[in-house]
């Protein structure tokens, strides 16, 4: 296969801040060379010259539920037909590919559509991001819980159901168990699982190379979650200096998902406004540059598609959150969605431009990392590559 050279490029790699007249080679799926400057081609080389547009490693959404399809254009209900949500999920994963996101981890399902869409994008049987799949939510079972047939969560008792239940999960396709752990972070009337019930379920999951994560709020719960050996920690409102130390011991990934409360925060109007409280958003904005310094792995990621104001589609709004509301830094926002998800989603070689990793990149016009809104204007998001193949828009500057 012949190389594809891009010239010129303002490189954002992941990790540094941007280096400009950067040259970026490319073989197959992996990029094979970044030198400043030029390099020598050959007649079977493609030559691109990007004129100084940025190169940068294609995002990662690291809470994705593909199958959440209940907020914003052509909603269906959470309980429509399985064929008709899977349909649903396959195009909010290729939404999410259009707006830059080359990987996205899954973070809860319905029936069995985040492991089916996972096998059908891995065989290329249809186009869309790498897509790590979650289970079904298992959820603790209060006494007064019904069976839960009918519901798309799975309700556990004690720390043999979950083993079973997280078991079972992985059996019918996932890679990563999603747990609810604790009430808060629009998450209501939810019993607070056990140290037992998370370390069965997190255990079955090591056990067969799969990883657990957890919906969680509140100091206590955060490191209970965290001793249990959770490897994910979703929201994580409230947590202290206690927390950001186990984070950090525990190399466990953060998601805020701060973009939610962030809106509904903003207009009480909004369907989600009752679903979280400013207060837990106010918290966060002070903790999150705290842990963020002391490099907790913070990825990107929230609940499109469960509301009409955070619809599948709009997921670099988020990233603007972080810069404008958190005071994080874009070059470090970009970080969190590129270095820190591409670890995040357990593929090797992901999320950083450099020699030997894979190459997913987009081609931005204009420095997001001087203005991080450019990342929300799907017209300055000139080309998307996946593995080496140009998948969304078109590549500018062919020679
Ligand atoms: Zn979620």
């Amino acid at each position: 296969m012949s190389r594809v050279v891009f010239r010129n490029t303002y490189l954002l790699d992941g990790l540094h801040s941007g280096q400009r007249n950067t040259t970026v080679v490319v073989d197959g799926d992996r990029i094979i060379e970044v030198k400043q400057g030029s390099v020598g081609t050959g007649l079977n080389d493609t030559v691109v010259d990007l004129q100084g547009k940025t190169m940068m490693p294609g995002m990662v959404s690291g809470h994705f539920h593909a199958a959440y399809s209940m907020g914003g254009e052509n909603k269906v209900a959470m309980n429509a037909p399985a064929m008709q949500q899977g349909l649903w999920a396959l195009a909010n994963t290729q939404k999410a590919l259009r707006a830059g996101y080359t990987s996205v981890v899954g973070a809860g399902t319905f029936h069995d559509i985040d492991g089916r869409l996972a096998e059908a994008l891995d065989a290329g049987v249809v186009v869309g991001p790498r897509l790590i799949p979650s289970s079904r939510a298992l959820s603790p079972k209060v006494a007064s819980d019904e069976s839960g047939e009918g519901t798309p969560w799975v309700k556990c008792w004690g720390a043999d159901e979950f083993r079973a239940a997280a078991i079972n999960e992985i059996e019918r396709g996932a890679r990563v168990i999603k747990l609810f752990a604790a009430q808060g972070h629009a998450m209501r009337s939810c019993r607070e699982m056990t140290f037992d019930e998370l370390k069965a379920a997190t255990d079955a999951a090591h056990e067969r190379g799969a990883r657990t994560r957890a919906h969680v709020c509140g100091r206590d719960q955060v490191l209970k979650c965290i001793r249990a050996g959770v490897d994910i920690i979703d929201h994580a409102d409230w947590m202290d200096d206690e927390c950001i130390d186990a984070m950090l011991e525990n190399g466990s990934f953060v998601l805020p998902s701060m973009y939610s409360p962030f809106l509904s925060a903003g207009d009480p109007t909004l369907d989600g406004a009752g679903f979280y409280d400013k207060k837990d958003f106010e918290y966060m904005q002070r903790e999150v540059p705290i842990a963020n310094a002391r490099g907790v792995k913070f990825v990107p990621g929230d609940d499109y598609g469960f509301f009409d104001m955070l619809p599948h589609g709009a997921y670099s709004g988020e990233m603007a959150c972080y810069v404008e509301q958190v005071g994080i830094s874009a070059l470090d926002v970009i970080k969190w969605a590129t270095a820190h998800g591409g670890e995040m989603t357990g593929i090797p070689d992901l999320g950083t431009i450099a020699p030997g990793k894979l190459a997913d990149m987009l081609i931005v016009d204009g420095d997001p990392s001087a203005d991080i809104n450019i990342l929300s204007k799907p017209e300055r998001l000139l080309a998307v590559i996946k593995g080496g193949a140009l998948v969304s828009g078109v590549m500018p500057g062919v020679l």
